[in-house]
């Protein structure tokens, strides 16, 4: 058994470069392991006042930050990336811990998060404008990129580190100064960061950290003259309410919400890899991830042989502690999660839908918050119209629905607000390219459960967001494009 690591920071908001602990009568978040209830921090929470601090604070800190070479920028974020893979074990034993998941995938996470700060802190250089001739004699264009002003920055509980790294590296490294804002149920490995950076380098009040409520902060930073830019990883519905707080401000936005992704089989596809990735992608975080497969589209003919395997795979895995050995799934964030879970599955089966497959071995392991577990289950005959279809699951649960012909495959896998990823497995690559073309998500992985990497743009399409993160795109969500048109210098004078 791994155990959480003792803190290393204090359980209170970060800003201009100390911890500031609210005042008597505060009332701190209780942050506990959801794994066994165990008590981990009390946090400080950030009012209204603390976040106005924190945003002229880091207004303050805009002009140096901007105005140091991009390339010293960038050392920063590199130095980071490289402190966070150096603690790699401290940071996911902390994540595992606050978070639920299990201790590798929390490790897989701190490489994530380390990515973005390499990729960020080498693309911070890579800004640049470009002179435009002018359509009149002696005259040129400027084209310039510019750092937007102060960020906020609104990150979800299921990839506390991983979500925020992404951001704040790239807001950074366009020479914007931050103010982030952790979600609630996991404020501790955002805290965790402050003094990694302050030791990588990063002056005070470049990035702010306050802990609080998203219904408080998130008007707060949507309100504030200083804010040109709010970037949010959410749900939907929170991203439309932000939207609305925005827009007397007219801040730019970029945000990264809810998704609903098809998991489109064709009929040549190997059922055994099929079966393998999928109950990875699907145990990932138990399920609550945004890019997860939600809708699992089966030839109808393949059905039965898809559910016999996936019928072993789930019997085989091991739910529990994600610090002990060998555990493939942790909790869920909380037991509302769980009833949430509970409820659609209840409801699905009330439609008609079965349960064909389903792991309780939790349940008899000492020492667990029973409440916090949702058992890997899988369901077959899953309707479109059935809520478990309609709506991101959130929980490990693998829904089939069968399909008789690939344009009704496709076209049921579209007919969804949703656009955030999608998948398709088979060996025929014309037609995995076909169907990949064909499919209305931001991201396709082909024969591939975990595309998202560093190194290339994620944003979803239709109500999945607006943006993108990562690649050379991400650090465009911080720039603004300015341009200067002036006389041009000549050697005469
Ligand atoms: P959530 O929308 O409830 O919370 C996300 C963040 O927004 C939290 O920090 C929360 O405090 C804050 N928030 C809540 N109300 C707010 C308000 N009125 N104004 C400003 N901020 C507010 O989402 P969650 O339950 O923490 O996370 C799960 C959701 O996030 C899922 O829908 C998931 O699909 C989505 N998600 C999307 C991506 C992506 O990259 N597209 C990645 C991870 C999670």
């Amino acid at each position: 058994m791994k155990t959480s690591p003792p803190l290393w920071f204090e359980p209170a908001p970060w800003i201009d470069g100390a911890w500031r602990q609210p005042g008597r009568g505060s009332d701190p978040f209780t942050v506990r392991n959801p794994a066994t209830g165990a008590l981990l921090a009390e946090v400080g929470r950030a009012d209204a006042g603390a976040v106005t601090a924190a945003i002229e604070g880091a207004a303050r800190a805009g002009r140096g930050w901007r105005e140091l070479p991009a390339a010293a920028r960038g050392e920063i974020l590199k130095r980071t990336a490289a402190a966070l893979r150096a603690r790699r074990d401290e940071f996911a034993r902390l994540l595992t811990a606050e978070q639920g998941k299990p201790y590798l995938q929390a490790a897989g996470e701190v490489d994530y998060a380390a990515s973005f700060f390499q990729w960020f802190g080498e693309e911070a250089r890579r800004v640049h404008g470009r002179i435009v001739p002018h359509p009149e004699a002696g005259r040129e264009f400027l084209v310039e990129q510019c750092p937007a002003g102060v960020a906020g920055l609104i990150t979800p509980w299921n990839f506390p580190l991983a979500q925020g790294a992404k951001k704040v590296a790239a807001a950074l490294a366009a020479g914007c100064t931050a103010v982030w804002k952790p979600a609630e149920a996991t404020p501790l490995v955002a805290l965790a960061l402050a003094p990694i950076l302050a030791a990588a380098g990063l002056p005070a009040g470049v990035l702010q950290i306050v802990p609080g409520k998203g219904s408080v902060v998130g008007p707060v930073l949507a309100a504030h003259p200083h804010v040109r830019v709010l970037s949010l990883t959410g749900s939907t519905a929170t991203g439309s309410s932000l939207m609305v707080a925005a827009a007397p401000g007219i801040k730019r936005l970029s945000l990264e919400l809810g998704g609903n992704a098809p998991f489109i089989i064709l009929p040549d596809a190997d059922l055994g890899s099929v079966t393998d990735q999928l109950v990875q992608l699907k145990m990932f975080v138990s399920g609550q991830v945004c890019v997860t497969a939600n809708r699992i589209f089966v030839p109808a003919d393949r059905e039965a042989e898809l559910i016999e395997r996936l019928s072993a795979r789930i019997a085989g895995l091991k739910v529990g502690d994600g610090l002990a050995e060998g555990v493939d799934a942790g909790p869920l964030i909380h037991m509302d999660a769980c009833r949430d879970v509970r409820s659609r599955v209840a409801e699905a089966v009330a439609a008609g839908a079965k349960i064909v497959a389903e792991n309780r071995s939790f349940e008899s392991t000492p020492g667990l918050c029973v409440e916090n577990f949702s058992p890997p289950t899988v369901v077959a005959g899953v309707t479109d119209s059935m809520r478990l279809a309609r709506e991101e699951i959130f929980g490990p649960v693998i829904p089939l629905l069968s399909y008789r012909t690939l344009p009704e495959a496709v076209e049921r896998a579209n007919a969804t607000p949703y656009g955030l990823a999608a998948y398709v497995y088979g060996t025929d690559l014309g037609r995995l390219r076909a169907v990949a073309s064909a499919l209305e998500a931001g991201i396709v992985g082909v024969n591939e459960w975990r595309p998202l990497k560093a190194e290339i743009p994620f944003g979803g399409v239709k109500q999945s967001g607006i943006g993108a993160e990562g690649g050379e795109e991400g650090i465009r969500e911080f720039l603004e494009t300015r341009v200067i048109s002036m006389p041009k210098p000549g050697v005469d004078g």
